[in-house]
C-alpha cells in the first residue's frame, strides 16, 4: 500500500531522535536537522551538509518537509499583514503578523475552523472542518520567519506567538503541545514560555493538562462575569461554567509566583460592558493573579452585536483599575482586512454546515430589515 512519506516539520526533538534512532542513526542527528529546518530555513535535504550522503538519500526517500502555501497577502493600513494559506487538502487558513515598537506577533491558526460556535466571533460563524496536524501549525511559524526574516535571538522579528487565530487550540491538544515544544528548542526558535500564549474558550481539563505538559502563557476568553451572560456569548460555559474555569486557572498559576492569566472581555454594547458587569467581574477575580484586555468589537457582517463606545470600555477599564486589577484596552489592528480578533475566515469546506444556516438566516434578517 501507498504510504504517504513522514512530514519531518511535525516533529519536535524527542519525536525526530526516536525517528533516528529506529533508523540506526545517531540521536544527535535529529538536533541538526531542527536546526536545519527551523533555523536555516532549509527544506532540501541535499543541502544538509553535515549529514552523511546515505543519510540524506534515506530522509529523501523516507521523509519529506511540507508547509502550508500562501494563497495572498493582505497589509494593514498599520502595517498588520494577513495570509491565506492553503493545505494540502485545499482547506484555506489565516495568519497574522502584528508589528509593534518593541515586539512582533505572529497570530496562528490550531484548526481549519471552529467548532465552538461563540455566538459573536465570525470564525465560529463559518463553521469548522477539522484539526490542524502539528505540521500544518509549525508550518505557519516557520513561513512567516521565511516571509519577515531572521530567527536569530538578537534581531528577532517574531518576538510572540499566540493561538488567537482560528481555531481553539486546547481540543487539538497534541498537536499544540508538540508545536509547543518546537517552539521553545534552542535548536529551533528558542522562545521563552512567556513569550508564547495559548488561548482558550476554558476548555478546563486541557488546562490542567497544559500545565503539566508545557506551561506557557494563558489567555482565557471569558467576556463574561457569570454563567447566565456567558451561557450565551460564549456556548461551551454550559458544560465549564465560570467558577470551575476560575479554578483551574488558580491551579495553573500556583506555584508560579511571577505567572498571571490574561483574561480577553470583548466590549459588547449594553450587553457586557455595564457598571454591575465590571463590578462582578472584580468579584470573580479576586485572588486570580490577572491581568484583563478588554478588547473593543470587532463588527461581523450580519450580527447584531455592537462594540461599546470609547467612553464605556474606558469607564470599565478605569473600575477594573481602581480595583487594582492590571487592565488595559487592546488596540484594534487590521481592522481595514478582516485581520482583528474574530475575522479570521479562512476558505474551508464547512462540515458542520453552520455557515449554511448562518448565511441563510443572515439573509432572512436583511430581506426582512
Ligand atoms: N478559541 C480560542 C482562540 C481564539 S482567540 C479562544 O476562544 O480563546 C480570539 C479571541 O478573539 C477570543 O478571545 C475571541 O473570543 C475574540 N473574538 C472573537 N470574535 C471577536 C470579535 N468579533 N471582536 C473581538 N474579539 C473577538
Amino acid at each position: 500500500m501507498f504510504k504517504r512519506p513522514a512530514n519531518l516539520f511535525g516533529f519536535d526533538r524527542v519525536a525526530l531522535r526516536q525517528f533516528f534512532d529506529a533508523l540506526g542513526e545517531r540521536p544527535y542527528r535529529a538536533d541538526q536537522v531542527l536546526q536545519w529546518v527551523h533555523q536555516q530555513g532549509e527544506t532540501e535535504f541535499a543541502s544538509m551538509t553535515n549529514l552523511s550522503k546515505p543519510l540524506r538519500a534515506k530522509l529523501q526517500d523516507m521523509t519529506c518537509l511540507e508547509a502550508p502555501s500562501v494563497v495572498s497577502e493582505q497589509v494593514s493600513a498599520d502595517g498588520t499583514r494577513k495570509w491565506l494559506l492553503r493545505l494540502d487538502d485545499d482547506n484555506g487558513i489565516e495568519m497574522v503578523f502584528i508589528p509593534e515598537s518593541e515586539r512582533g506577533t505572529l497570530c496562528i491558526s490550531s484548526q481549519v475552523g471552529c467548532a465552538l460556535n461563540c455566538t459573536f466571533c465570525s470564525t465560529g460563524a463559518h463553521g469548522y472542518n477539522r484539526n490542524l496536524t502539528s505540521a500544518e501549525i509549525i508550518g505557519q511559524i516557520w513561513l512567516a520567519h521565511r516571509m519577515l526574516g531572521c530567527v536569530e535571538k538578537e534581531n528577532r522579528v517574531i518576538t510572540n506567538v499566540v493561538f488567537m487565530g482560528m481555531g481553539e487550540p486546547m481540543l487539538n491538544f497534541d498537536n499544540v503541545v508538540t508545536t509547543l515544544n518546537i517552539l521553545l528548542d534552542d535548536f529551533t526558535y528558542g522562545l521563552s514560555r512567556r513569550r508564547v500564549t495559548v488561548s482558550t474558550a476554558g476548555v478546563v481539563p486541557k488546562i490542567d493538562a497544559l500545565k503539566l505538559m508545557c506551561p506557557v502563557s494563558l489567555a482565557i476568553s471569558l467576556h463574561a462575569p457569570n454563567d447566565e451572560l456567558r451561557n450565551k456569548l460564549v456556548p461551551l460555559n454550559r458544560k465549564y461554567p465560570v467558577a470551575a474555569l476560575l479554578d483551574a486557572c488558580r491551579r495553573y498559576v500556583s506555584g508560579e509566583s511571577r505567572s498571571r492569566i490574561t483574561f480577553e472581555y470583548v466590549m459588547l454594547a449594553g450587553l457586557n460592558d455595564s457598571k454591575s458587569c465590571a463590578h462582578e467581574l472584580i468579584e470573580v477575580l479576586r485572588g486570580v493573579p490577572a491581568k484583563v484586555n478588554l478588547i473593543p468589537y470587532n463588527a461581523v457582517p450580519g450580527f447584531a452585536f455592537q462594540r461599546s463606545d470609547t467612553a464605556t470600555i474606558d469607564r470599565f477599564r478605569d473600575q477594573m483599575l481602581a480595583a487594582g486589577i492590571m487592565t488595559i484596552t487592546r488596540k484594534t489592528r487590521g481592522e481595514d482586512i478582516a485581520a482583528a480578533c474574530g475575522q479570521l475566515a479562512g476558505k474551508f469546506h464547512d462540515r458542520t454546515h453552520r455557515s449554511t444556516r448562518w448565511r441563510r438566516y443572515r439573509h432572512t434578517v436583511e430581506l426582512t430589515a
